[in-house]
């Protein structure tokens, strides 16, 4: 099961919700999957950083650098769904640090910047 979760989620080319990921599933294994189930799993891949959550999308997407720790930035289409990644330690450090400086513990930045996607701006 959960190797069919993240085969779902790496062949999306979106940020997919759990919903989305068990209709996927279900189609490959011919009996429907129920998205709580799913939910779990991506929560366990979240956790064990082989995807990403885009908060804002209520979505996954598999993580392109499991192997790396750090605070992801997320671009977000509003019009296609699109989720462009970029990773920029010195911003994502400066809002760490600023949160840490007011006494935040466990901080967990959550970088996600919204409007339209250069193919779809450009399509305008
Ligand atoms: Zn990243
Ligand atoms: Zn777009």
């Amino acid at each position: 099961m959960r190797a069919d979760v993240f085969e779902a989620l790496a062949e999306r080319e979106k940020p997919a919700s759990a919903y989305d990921i068990a209709e996927s599933v279900g189609t490959r294994r011919g009996k429907r999957v129920a998205a709580n189930s799913v939910y779990r799993i991506l929560d366990l891949f979240v956790r064990t950083n082989l995807a990403r959550r885009v908060e804002s999308a209520n979505a996954y997407v598999a993580n392109s650098h499991p192997g790396c720790r750090h605070d992801c930035i997320f671009l977000i289409c509003d019009l296609c769904g699109t989720a462009v990644h970029i990773d920029d330690d010195s911003l994502t450090g400066a809002l760490r640090k600023a949160a840490q400086d007011a006494g935040f513990a466990e901080v967990r930045p959550v970088v996600e910047i919204r409007g339209h996607c250069a193919e779809c701006a450009s399509g305008e």
